[in-house]
C-alpha cells in the first residue's frame, strides 16, 4: 500500500461523523480553522443514521427522521469549509505536539484532534434486529419510550441500565416484560426492589430471546427457557436491548487515558484528554446521557476547546 503525508499539519482533525464531530467541524469551520474530518468508510453520519423519527433534538417541532438531521448537520459543516473525508482512522500517534493520524492510504498531521468515534449498542445479533431496529427495536429507552405507548414492551437484560430502562418504560407501555437470562438479576439492591414493587413490570425469569419476529415492525418474540429449552411466544410490539455499551475507543488505548470501561477521560468541565492538544466529545466520553444533544453539545465544547487551545500557542 502506497503511503502518502500531507506536508503542513492541519489546525484541527476531527475522528468521527456523529453529531458531536459535526458539531465541533461546524464551530472548528467557522472560527476559520479549516477541519478536517474523517467521518468513517461505512457509518459516515453517525449512530442516527440507523434510526427513524428523532423527535427530541430541538429545532425540530415534528420531528426529523435520523439521516436528515445528520445530512443537514454534515451539509452545515461543509457550508463553513470543514472538509470531510469518508475514511477509517486506523493508527494515530497524539503524544506529540503535532499528532499523526493515519488511515490506510496516508499519514495526516495536525495541532489538535478531536476524538468524536461514539460508542455502540451491544447486539443480541439475532436475524430481524437490525431490520426491525426503529420499527420496534430499540437501544434507547428515553429515545423511544414514547412510541410505545400502551403496547406490551420487553427489555433484555438483568444489569442496572436494564432495570432502570423497564422501570422507565413502564410510564408508556400497558405492560412490561424483563427478560433475564439467569433466576437473579444483577442490578443493585435498590433497584431490584424498585423493579419489584413495580405492578407493570414481570419479570421473565431463567430466559433469552431465541427470535424476533414481525414483517413491517415488531410483532412477537420468541423466547426459550434456559433451563427446560421450552420455547414461547411473547407478544410484545416494542423491544429495548439493555445488554451494554461500548465505546470506540480501541484506537486510542496506549494514547489517552481511558476508564475501566474504555471511555475516554477528560478533565472535570472541559473535553481535554491527559494529552495537551487532544479532546473528546460525544458518546465516546459519556456513559451517562447519551443523546444526540448532549453529543452536539460536547462537540461544540470540544471545538471551542481546540480553538483557545491553538490560540495560546501562537
Ligand atoms: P456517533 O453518532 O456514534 O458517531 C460516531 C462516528 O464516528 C460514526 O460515524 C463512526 O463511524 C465514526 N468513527 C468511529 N471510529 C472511527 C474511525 N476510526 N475513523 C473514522 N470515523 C470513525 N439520541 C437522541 O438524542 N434521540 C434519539 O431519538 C436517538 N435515537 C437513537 C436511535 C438509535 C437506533 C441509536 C443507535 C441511537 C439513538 N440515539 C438517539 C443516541 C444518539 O444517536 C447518540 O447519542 C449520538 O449519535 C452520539 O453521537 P456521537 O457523535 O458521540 O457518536
Amino acid at each position: 500500500m502506497s503511503e502518502s503525508v500531507t506536508s503542513e499539519p492541519r489546525n484541527v482533525i476531527v475522528i468521527g461523523s456523529g453529531p458531536s464531530g459535526y458539531t465541533a467541524a461546524i464551530y472548528a469551520a467557522r472560527a476559520q480553522l479549516s477541519p478536517l474530518v474523517f467521518e468513517g468508510s461505512v457509518t459516515a453520519g453517525g449512530a442516527l443514521m440507523n434510526t427513524t423519527e428523532v423527535e427530541n433534538f430541538p429545532g425540530f417541532r415534528d420531528g426529523i427522521q435520523g439521516p436528515a438531521l445528520m445530512d443537514e448537520m454534515r451539509a452545515q459543516a461543509e457550508r463553513f469549509g470543514a472538509e470531510l473525508v469518508a475514511d477509517d482512522v486506523v493508527e494515530v500517534d497524539l503524544t506529540g505536539d503535532i499528532k499523526i493520524v493515519k488511515t490506510a492510504t496516508d499519514t495526516y498531521t495536525a495541532r489538535a484532534v478531536i476524538l468524536s468515534t461514539g460508542s455502540g449498542y451491544r447486539k443480541l445479533d439475532l436475524p430481524n434486529e437490525d431490520r426491525l431496529s426503529g420499527r420496534g427495536v430499540s437501544y434507547c429507552a428515553t429515545c423511544d419510550g414514547f412510541f410505545f405507548r400502551e403496547q406490551h414492551i420487553a427489555v433484555v437484560g438483568g444489569g442496572d441500565s436494564a432495570v432502570e430502562e423497564a422501570t422507565f418504560l413502564t410510564r408508556f407501555g400497558s405492560k412490561v416484560s424483563l427478560i433475564v437470562r439467569r433466576d437473579e438479576l444483577r442490578a443493585s439492591k435498590i433497584m431490584q426492589e424498585r423493579a419489584f414493587a413495580d405492578p407493570k413490570l414481570e419479570i421473565v425469569w431463567n430466559s433469552v430471546v431465541e427470535s424476533i419476529n414481525g414483517e413491517d415492525s415488531l410483532e412477537s418474540l420468541t423466547l426459550k427457557d434456559t433451563v427446560t429449552g421450552e420455547t414461547s411466544e411473547l407478544p410484545a410490539t416494542g423491544l429495548f436491548i439493555a445488554i451494554g455499551h461500548e465505546p470506540r475507543s480501541e484506537l486510542l488505548v496506549g494514547q489517552v487515558d481511558l476508564d475501566d470501561n474504555g471511555y475516554v477521560l477528560v478533565q472535570p468541565g472541559s473535553t481535554a484528554t491527559n494529552i495537551r492538544g487532544v479532546f473528546a466529545a460525544g458518546d465516546l466520553v459519556d456513559h451517562t446521557y447519551r443523546q444526540a444533544i448532549t453529543a452536539a453539545g460536547t462537540g461544540c465544547s470540544a471545538a471551542l476547546d481546540a480553538e483557545r487551545y491553538l490560540a495560546e500557542l501562537d
